[in-house]
């Protein structure tokens, strides 16, 4: 079981990888300086998560997305209670939107690198709903398929 849960971890977060590597690779072939930036936004990101959101995670210490609850156990203290509107419209949705909506000004350029990213993007979201959320103890988040059963 623990083995199936880490393997979608893994296999999740290398999707995530890949399609935003390449996003990357297709903004950094136009230009250097956003790249750079754009790979800022990209760590700041995860950054901000695993601050706003994770730290209130009720097992950010055997995280299922495996790197993100490490990170959030160094960077901040664990908090208490319930997310707010605001944990997760402005820790996690709208910080999200600039990372998916900025490369697809760089990706139509190239059709097949367009049809990569959203082909790994969708599948690391299919890993992630069908699979990784199965077996996360976090019942705090929406997405928790037993939000109302055991806590960890
Ligand atoms: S399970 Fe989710 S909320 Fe918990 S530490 Fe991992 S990414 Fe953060
Ligand atoms: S329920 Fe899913 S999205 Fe929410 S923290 Fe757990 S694994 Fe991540």
């Amino acid at each position: 079981m623990k083995n199936t849960l880490n393997i979608h971890g893994l296999v999740s977060l290398l999707l995530i990888i890949d399609a935003f590597g390449v996003a990357l690779f297709s903004i950094g072939s136009q230009s250097t300086l956003i790249a750079v930036a754009f790979l800022l936004l990209f760590i700041g990101y995860f950054a901000l998560v695993s601050v706003v959101y994770c730290s209130k995670c009720l097992c950010r210490n055997n995280c299922n997305h495996l790197i993100i609850g490490r990170l959030s156990m160094l960077l901040s203290k664990r908090n208490s209670g319930p997310y707010t509107k605001n944990d997760i419209l402005f820790g996690v949705i709208l910080p999200f939107i600039p990372l998916l909506v900025i490369p697809q000004f760089y990706l139509i350029q190239n059709i097949l690198h367009l049809a990569i990213f959203w082909l790994f993007f969708g599948l690391a979201c299919f890993e992630i709903y069908f699979f990784v959320c199965k077996t996360c103890n976090n019942s705090n988040c929406m997405m928790c398929k037993h939000r109302y059963g055991t806590t960890p």
